[in-house]
């Protein structure tokens, strides 16, 4: 019998919302994220759910290692089936817990029966598997209140298992429980891990990407593509719409301010991901801008910036010092590279001198001399999609 996996539920259960709609979306998301590696069974159970291997071939440790990184799972064990007999039971923890029973010095057996025609109460088999480690293992005191070790023993229907502690699942909620936003990712640290953070909230993204060929490289467009690439054994699949902006930001540099030129283009870049989002029903625009960072960040930038779209920017960064972003993004791995030195389009045309404080009157009549529909159009109907 191969091994099998045990999984706790985040959130959704403790909130009782429509914990039904939770789990499925749960297990349809588990489901295509195993897909590479074999066929699973996939069930829940008083708040566990169970990950068991339904061909030889599957690759469980795999599966365990990428459901890590799944929405909506807080803690994830590997679990070892037995035959159902209190003998079996303990030689498969002394086996299969080797290394942790020798090192911890203190521990408890915890027992969970659902097959109730087992020979022995839940209580009595803690008792008799407990009893025999502490025999076996010098190092081992019993303490129930704070063991360094719990030898987690489950008797179900077919097999009894042994596993212990739970590794830290992803957290957070199922992605697509709560809807769908159109994510702005640069090749910066930032927006990465805004993505990322939104993602653990339950939402499915859509990428938008603003690419100035020729004046950013193919490279920079590559480094964008790979950094969604990262993110998907969080997001599930991506696609990342690769905007042409070239024609804008050369529009704008002839014929606006210069020191208006990055709240200017910001604007462009809000109209458009929002033409995205209402194409494909995406509640929201999401962006890494963090308060201060840089002058397009001040509050009166992002008023500017927002003033031309309707839909919510959600920007989960906003309060966070570059070393917290950072933090994140080389948890989630991304940060290697974010940080190849590839230009952004936001740092071609840098006015020297950008407004710390626009004003959304003085904005506006600069936008006047432009075709603002006519532009926002031409470069929405040049989008390329990639999926990763
Ligand atoms: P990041 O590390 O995410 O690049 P940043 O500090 O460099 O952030 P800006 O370049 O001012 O900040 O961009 C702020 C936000 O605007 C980014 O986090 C991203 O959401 C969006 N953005 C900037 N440039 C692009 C781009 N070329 N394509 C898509 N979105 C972009
Ligand atoms: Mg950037």
């Amino acid at each position: 019998m191969k091994e099998m996996i045990l999984l706790k539920l985040g959130e959704m259960v403790l909130k009782g919302l429509n914990r039904r709609s939770f789990e499925d979306k749960l297990q349809a998301n588990i489901h295509r994220r195993l897909h590479p590696f074999g066929q699973f069974r996939v069930y829940t159970r008083q708040s566990t759910t169970y990950v068991e291997p339904k061909e030889d071939s599957c690759d469980v440790i795999a599966a365990y290692e990428a459901l890590q990184k799944v929405f909506g799972i807080v803690g994830i064990s590997l679990a070892r089936p037995c035959e159902k007999d209190k003998d079996a039971i303990l030689a498969t923890a002394k086996e299969f817990l080797d290394d942790q029973l020798r090192t911890a010095k203190t521990f408890k057996v915890e027992t969970k029966r659902a097959d109730k025609s087992f020979p022995m109460t839940s209580i009595q088999l803690s008792q008799y598997v407990g009893g025999e480690l502490h025999e076996a293992y010098e190092n081992l005191e019993v303490d129930v209140h704070h063991p360094e070790l719990v030898v987690h023993v489950e008797v179900r229907d077919f097999a009894a298992y042994v596993h212990a502690q739970a590794v830290p699942g992803a957290g957070g909620l199922p992605v697509g429980i709560n809807g769908r936003a159109v994510s702005l990712l640069s090749g910066g640290i930032d927006s990465p891990v805004s993505s990322w953070m939104i993602a653990k909230r339950g939402i499915a993204l859509e990428m938008v990407h603003f690419f100035s060929y020729p004046y950013t490289s193919p490279e920079a467009k590559e480094k964008v593509i790979e950094l969604a690439r990262l993110l998907t054994p969080y997001t599930g699949h991506l696609t990342v719409h690769v905007v042409p902006f070239t024609a804008i930001q050369e529009e704008l540099r002839r014929s606006c301010p210069e020191e208006l030129f990055t709240v200017i283009m910001r604007r462009f870049m809000m109209r458009i991901a929002q033409a995205v989002a209402n194409r494909c029903g995406a509640k929201a625009l999401v962006t890494g801008e963090c308060l201060g960072q840089v002058a397009s960040q001040t509050m009166e930038a992002m008023m500017v910036t927002g003033a031309v779209v309707d839909l919510p920017i959600l920007r989960p960064c906003v309060g966070m010092d570059k070393e917290e972003i950072v933090q994140i993004a080389r948890k989630i791995g991304t940060f290697e590279t974010s940080i190849l030195p590839y230009e952004d389009c936001c740092t071609v045309f840098t006015p020297r001198h950008p407004r710390l404080r626009p004003m959304l009157s003085e904005v506006e009549k600069a936008e006047c001399a432009l075709d603002v529909d006519g532009m926002v159009q031409a470069a929405v109907e040049g989008i390329e999609r990639i999926h990763v």
